[in-house]
């Protein structure tokens, strides 16, 4: 494949920021790919793994001359490093991001960029529940989605870039509302996350009673659980705090079945448990058809939705 950025600056460089180095790598998606991360010890380790072609010791000099910017820290941060980099960047310039929420991002990000500068936001869909410089790999984002969200008015020519970018890097491509964005993630990823949490919390409650049963006959469901559970804890506060709205619709909804699903329970109504469970099965296969996941046993986890 051909180089479709000449420089790509990756602000960040965790888990995204690394699987898109190594993924625009494998490819040749880039001429130059240069990067800065806010403490010394992940810059220190992103030179030793030969992360990126370019460490920088600020963001101001990671940025300078790139065609392609991507913010790829935590959705709580994007705003103040939008600010930070904002009057050093190249003019006609992409401007990127790959947080897992879209609408808080753009309001904090978008006033601070300059008029002759492209900024495009974008989603990966893929991740893991490992984070850090050393926790990338060039296979995340194969056959993953990708959602791209441009504004009103976003230049076609930038998005088609953009969009270029990603499926190189081995994704699928869509296009969709930052509105629209937040409510699909709140239902197929920031809710049940709060769940896996939630669950996780309860069976450390019950630690007490229970010792090291919860661990030893930890079985498929609890296990996956507990893996989502092992999540950064910043990405998903910064998640719940500005995806707020969408995952409080979907929560409410989620108690409410989880009332009904309670009551069958109590009154023994078989039929009732019996026919969710037939539909929410369908929901499985659906998935697997859609080749966004296996039937292996251990459901084939190295990657999650992110
Ligand atoms: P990560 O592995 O924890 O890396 C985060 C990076 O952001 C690190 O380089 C960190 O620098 C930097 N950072 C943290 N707080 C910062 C701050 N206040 N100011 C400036 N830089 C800061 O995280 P990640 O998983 O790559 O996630 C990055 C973004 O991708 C997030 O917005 C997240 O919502 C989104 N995302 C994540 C997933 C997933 O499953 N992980 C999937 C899709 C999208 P230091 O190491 O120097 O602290």
């Amino acid at each position: 494949m051909s180089v479709i950025y000449n420089r790509v600056a990756l602000i960040g460089l965790g888990l995204i920021a690394g699987s898109m180095a190594l993924a625009m790598r494998r490819r040749g998606l880039a001429a130059e790919v240069t990067g800065y991360a806010r403490t010394a010890a992940t810059r220190d380790t992103a030179r030793r793994i030969n992360l990126v072609d370019r460490v920088c010791d600020t963001a101001v000099e990671a940025v300078k001359d790139a065609d392609l910017v991507v913010l790829c820290v935590p959705v709580g941060a994007m705003g103040a490093v939008a600010q930070e980099i904002a009057p050093h960047l190249k003019p006609g310039a992409t401007v990127s991001d790959v947080g897992s929420v879209k609408r808080a991002v753009i309001d904090a990000v978008q006033p601070h960029m300059p008029a002759n500068v492209h900024f495009v936001p974008a989603h990966p869909l893929a991740g893991t529940e490992h984070s850090g410089p050393e926790s990338g790999f060039a296979t995340l984002f194969d056959n993953r989605w990708c959602l791209i969200v441009p504004a009103e008015g976003a230049s076609p020519q930038a998005v088609a870039q953009l969009q270029a970018l990603w499926q190189g890097m081995g994704a699928n491509v869509d296009q969709m509302d930052a509105d629209h964005h937040d409510l699909v993630l709140a239902v197929t990823s920031h809710t049940p996350h709060l769940i896996a949490y939630t669950m996780v919390g309860v069976a450390d409650d019950l630690r007490r009673v229970t010792d090291s049963e919860v661990i030893k006959y930890s079985a498929a469901g609890f296990r996956d659980f507990t893996r989502i559970a092992a999540s950064d804890p910043t990405m998903w506060r910064d998640v719940f705090l500005t995806n707020k709205d969408a995952t409080l619709e979907i929560l409410g909804r989620f108690t409410e079945e989880l009332f009904a699903l309670q009551r069958a329970i109590r009154q023994g109504d078989g039929d009732l448990l019996f026919d969710y469970f037939t539909r929410t099965r369908a929901i499985r296969r659906g998935i697997i058809e859609a080749g966004q996941d296996t039937d292996a046993p251990d459901f084939g986890r190295a990657k999650k939705d992110g």
